[in-house]
């Protein structure tokens, strides 16, 4: 079987109603990198933070996966699919994907601040100020801040150098180190770029084909001639 890697980062959900970060109306904009999504925010005003990822998980326990990441689960039907995501939210599970490998932390978990192999489920109640993990410390939300190590990055890069095509959809290819996963895609990998700014001539997706879409129309698209192409082989 042939394995696919769909590396999906916000614009795979942006038709799901979950704000993307960089674009405009994008959540950057209402928010401050520094006030919310770093260490040191939290150590400042654990509060806001706190409430900032409650909001967050809200959202997300509203929104429905869309036709990108159903096209993406039904890849499995002749493949092997291993969604390599920059989301924290669980809209490829939902949609029946089996393999997700979540870089950036899910946001429907929360852990100890001590111990980040203490990780526990949390609902739309969310969780606050002087709720404790066993070890007695704060919880916090199971997301990797900017300036965290990417401790997912490792097993992601072995999956992407295994591909044999890989799909990057819905993403500025701007956060690192996530985004230099891209370039361990092996150079007979057939690869595609599904973003609606996606530009045949980025210097830095160099043998992608750029299909300048919204991820719930290329998405399926590509997806219904991967399934076609494998059924006439
Ligand atoms: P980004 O916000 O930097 O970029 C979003 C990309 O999505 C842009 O390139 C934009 O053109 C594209 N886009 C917008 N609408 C689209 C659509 N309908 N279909 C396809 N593409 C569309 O997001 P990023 O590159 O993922 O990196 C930012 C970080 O934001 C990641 O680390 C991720 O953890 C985090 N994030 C996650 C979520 C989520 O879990 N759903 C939401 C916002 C941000």
């Amino acid at each position: 079987m042939k394995r696919i890697v769909a590396f999906t980062g916000a614009g795979v959900s942006a038709e799901s109603g979950i704000d993307t970060f960089r674009d405009s109306g994008g959540l950057w904009e209402r928010f401050d990198i520094a006030d919310v999504a770093t260490p040191e925010a939290f150590e400042r005003d654990p509060e806001t933070v706190l409430e900032f990822y409650n909001e967050r998980r809200r959202k997300v326990l509203e929104s429905e996966p869309n036709p990108a990441h159903r096209a993406i689960a039904e890849l499995e039907e002749a493949y092997e699919v291993v969604v390599v995501t920059q989301n924290i939210d669980d809209l490829h599970e939902r949609a029946g994907s089996n393999h997700v490998l979540h870089l950036h932390g899910e946001i429907l978990k929360v852990r100890s601040s001590v111990d980040p192999e203490l990780v526990y489920e949390v609902g739309k109640e969310g969780i606050k100020l002087g709720q404790t993990c066993d070890k007695g410390s704060q919880l916090r939300p199971y997301v990797v801040w900017f300036g965290e190590a990417v401790p997912m990055l490792e097993k992601a890069a072995k999956e992407i150098q295994q591909a044999d095509l890989l799909m990057v959809v819905g993403s500025s290819l701007n956060v690192y180190p996530a985004a230099g996963l891209v370039f361990y895609a092996p150079h007979h990998a057939e690869k595609y770029f599904i973003d609606p700014k996606a530009e045949e001539d980025q210097v830095e997706m160099s043998g992608f084909r750029a299909i300048p879409e919204k991820a719930g129309v290329g998405v399926p698209k590509l997806a219904e001639q991967l399934l076609e192409k494998e059924a006439r082989e």
